[in-house]
């Protein structure tokens, strides 16, 4: 690589907020052959509302209360929203919190035992949906993402939660697969939410209902049938999979670890910036030859 190309590449980045940190970030972007997004935050806002509460045996204000008062101890952005709907929460406090990451939350509250999650989490405990199955997989079919809520081991209710997509997203996409790119969604979210929203997007291959800690086993997977791999994310979670990488892309807007982590940041968190950084990636290697 010639010093000046590097240079030239590096500004050239600069000038539209993205960030390469060094000379074989710009070196990598110019040959990926798949950009891996992750979901919430990355290609939504990462700003999920309530929707939906469907309540079965409780009153819908009283189920969102005792839901809210677990999701209060919990930082997830799905547990955000639950909290921000039930608004004030006065005195009531959650004991014996546990967070089951990539799954959900359990705790008591005023001595009943409270499991708020994904369909995983109440098939782990047991807990069978019943006539609630339907009302989740309707809302999974509008692109929801479905939060499952039971009391004293009975499912009592559902949540949907809705998460705007990125301006942006659509455009990215095309312009990814106008480069000759493959983009693959990955998400801990489930399938059938995450193959609708990728369905949107013109994304056709989902990698969904991945564990926290399998995003970067499912990278380093297509990294070993031969590919050059790119990973954008904005999560903790997707920290250990932005370094398997061979190139690691942080949204701005993301956490502290994902932007260091990462050897290229989006700064104003576009990801229509992504094509861009794979572009500005080529021209400096063709100035190179
Ligand atoms: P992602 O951010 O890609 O959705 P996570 O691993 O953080 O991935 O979460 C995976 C899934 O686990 C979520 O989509 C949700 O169904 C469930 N989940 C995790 N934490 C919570 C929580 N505190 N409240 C409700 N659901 C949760
Ligand atoms: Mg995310």
């Amino acid at each position: 690589a010639t010093p000046t190309a590097i240079m030239v590449g590096t500004g050239l980045g600069a000038k539209r907020g993205v960030l390469f940190k060094n000379a074989m970030a710009l070196e990598v972007s110019a040959r990926i052959d798949v950009v891996v997004m992750d979901k919430t935050g990355t290609l939504t806002k990462g700003e999920p509302e309530v929707t939906d509460v469907i309540a079965d045996g409780f009153a819908e204000a009283e189920l969102l209360r005792i839901v809210a008062v677990v999701e209060r101890e919990s930082e997830h952005p799905l547990a955000e929203a639950i909290v921000r709907r039930a608004g004030d929460l006065d005195g009531a406090r959650a004991e014996r919190f546990e967070n089951v990451p990539g799954h959900g939350a359990i705790a008591h509250v005023n001595g009943r035992r409270v499991v708020v999650g994904n369909r995983r989490l109440l098939e782990r405990e047991g807990i069978d949906l019943g006539s609630l199955a339907a009302r989740r997989d309707e809302l999974a079919a509008t692109g929801r993402t479905a939060v499952l809520a039971a009391v004293d081991g009975v499912a009592v209710g559902v949540f949907g939660i809705a998460d705007a997509l990125r301006e942006t997203s659509v455009a990215a996409v095309e312009a990814l697969h106008d480069l000759g790119v493959e983009v693959v969604m990955l998400t801990g979210d489930n399938q059938a939410t995450a193959e609708r929203i990728a369905s949107r997007l013109g994304i056709d291959t989902v990698i969904a209902e991945v564990l926290p800690g399998d995003k970067a086993a499912k990278v380093a997977e297509l990294q070993r049938s031969g590919l050059k791999v790119a990973m954008v994310g904005d999560g903790v979670n997707d920290a250990p999979a932005l370094a398997q990488a061979d190139l690691g892309i942080a949204i701005g807007a993301g956490t502290d670890v994902a932007i260091e982590t990462a050897d290229v940041v989006l700064m104003r968190s576009d990801p229509l910036d992504v094509p861009t950084a794979l572009r500005i990636g080529r021209g400096t290697v063709r100035k190179m030859r």
